[in-house]
């Protein structure tokens, strides 16, 4: 068979055994499928030899490129001792080295603050690392004494996975309300939209008015809420919905007030993508549990880890005989070979000096994303660090939206595919999230694609 027979005997394949996640089949199985072959620094390349930049870090995972060698060593030196054994009830010396690094990192991040987080728990996915977050604040304030607190506090339009657990504490509605008869009873605030503020207000006369809304809530039911659960800085798979100055350290101080854990999930945000390395940084909100995944292994590998404060973790001693012990893990749990990947991914910061290079790119981005602003169908523009949003709208001065089955996102992503850059919407909201070590040069082709994708579909 040459190269297109057998490229399209992959697609026929793909078509006949994939069920792929949140795509509609119906609509896949009548196009033609990308198919992945490779990748090699910010770009991937399909099987015909197309190459595209990576605009979203192959789902905002990716950190160093692809193909990176020190990533690339690490995984083939452990590959050479051992691919994997479990956490339970043995240990392992990557998941131990690791596990030191995070503390280390966790707690010059929050300036040795004397409540940091001091305890790794791995498991292999950030809807997981919720879970094991929602569950161990659960049963804390069980094995506190505390029967009471029973439900979880989360925001409008949050996303924190699609278990169970976390499409609990989610709140977009698209992907959640389908499930509502299994999930269990949860608080919502509103959410920090700026840009569509359901009270009509506005940014800094507000003087954040939904954090008012949150407290009132807590205020009436602390006694219930175990922990309220939050996206730090910027709610992400919601739309990219970037929260005020202030708000961060306003929900800190609010769940200190009336005794609610604060679980901070920095799956999207951790490791320098908000260009700090955890997005909590920015406020100098110290949280008492900590979801991490994605970033971790610099993309490579499924690896979360769920980080508790030493407060967490000692409510969970005593004798065998309590049953106060965790009874939570999976069989990937602390892999060896992502917690190797890890590893080499921590050191690339500290070598590659990512986080200070990073912001001059962030400038260029934010002097783009000026520039796209003033686009008749851009409504609004948002960044957090390195992770932006760009909010199409049918009508700019009304704010009105174009409606979902217009797809105007995906026609701007397909755009952009054409030419030459992978990007994937969030409904209108076109997201832009490549690789921290993406070339200046690349940033701007990637942008320059972008912009004349919006302007070419939105005409
Ligand atoms: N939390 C946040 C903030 C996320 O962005 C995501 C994934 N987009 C998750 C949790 C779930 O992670 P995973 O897809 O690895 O289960």
């Amino acid at each position: 068979m040459g190269i297109v027979e057998d490229n399209e005997h992959l697609e026929e394949l793909d078509k006949k055994y994939i069920w792929h996640p949140f795509t509609q089949m119906k609509e896949w199985v009548e196009e033609k499928p990308i198919i992945i072959a490779e990748g090699r620094d910010c770009f991937i390349k399909d099987v015909y030899g197309k190459w595209y930049l990576d605009g979203v870090s192959s789902l905002w995972v990716n950190i160093f490129g692809h193909k990176k060698k020190e990533i690339d060593d690490a995984i083939k030196a452990q590959l050479d001792k051992i691919a994997h054994s479990t956490l339970l009830g043995l240990s392992n010396v990557p998941a131990i080295r690791l596990a030191e690094k995070l503390i280390r990192l966790a707690d010059s991040s929050f300036l040795h603050h004397p409540s940091s987080l001091s305890k790794v728990f791995y498991s292999d996915n950030g809807s997981t690392a919720v879970e094991v977050a929602l569950k161990m604040a659960f049963q804390y304030w069980k094995h506190k004494g505390n029967e009471g607190k029973n439900t979880f506090a989360a925001l409008h339009n949050a996303y924190h996975g699609d278990t169970i657990g976390a499409v609990s504490v989610g709140g977009v509605d698209i992907f959640h309300n389908a499930f509502g008869p299994l999930l269990f009873k949860t608080y919502k605030a509103p959410s920090p939209y700026c840009y569509r503020c359901e009270f009509g207000k506005e940014y800094p006369d507000c003087k954040i008015f939904c954090l008012e809304k949150l407290e009132e809530i807590f205020k009436e039911h602390s006694q219930e809420i175990a922990a309220f659960i939050i996206e730090p800085l910027i709610q992400a798979a919601g739309g990219m919905i970037t929260s005020p100055p202030g708000y961060l350290k306003g929900v800190r101080a609010l769940c200190s007030k009336y005794n609610i854990l604060m679980i901070a999930d920095e799956i999207a945000t951790g490791f320098g993508r908000t260009s700090k390395m955890f997005a909590c940084e920015h406020e100098g909100a110290v949280p008492d549990i900590m979801c991490l995944s994605k970033g971790i292994t610099g993309g490579y590998m499924p690896l979360a880890v769920t980080l508790a404060t030493e407060e967490v973790y000692n409510a969970f001693l005593g004798e065998f005989k309590d049953l106060k012990t965790f009874f939570h893990g999976h069989s990937y749990t602390g892999n060896p070979l992502a917690c190797a990947a890890a590893l080499a991914c921590l050191d690339l910061f500290e070598k590659e000096k990512t986080l200070e290079n990073l912001q001059g790119k962030i400038n260029i981005l934010e002097d783009w994303l000026k520039d796209v602003s003033g686009l008749d169908h851009v409504g609004n523009v948002r960044n957090a660090g390195f992770i932006t949003g760009v909010e199409l709208v049918q009508d700019k001065k009304t704010k009105t939206s174009y409606d979902r089955a217009d797809k105007m996102g995906w026609r701007v992503a397909l755009h952009a595919r054409d030419n030459g850059v992978m990007i994937r919407p969030l409904g209108n909201v076109i997201v832009i999230m490549p690789p921290l070590s993406i070339s200046e040069q690349n940033l701007k082709k990637l942008l320059e694609v972008i912009k004349s994708a919006i302007i070419k579909i939105c005409a």
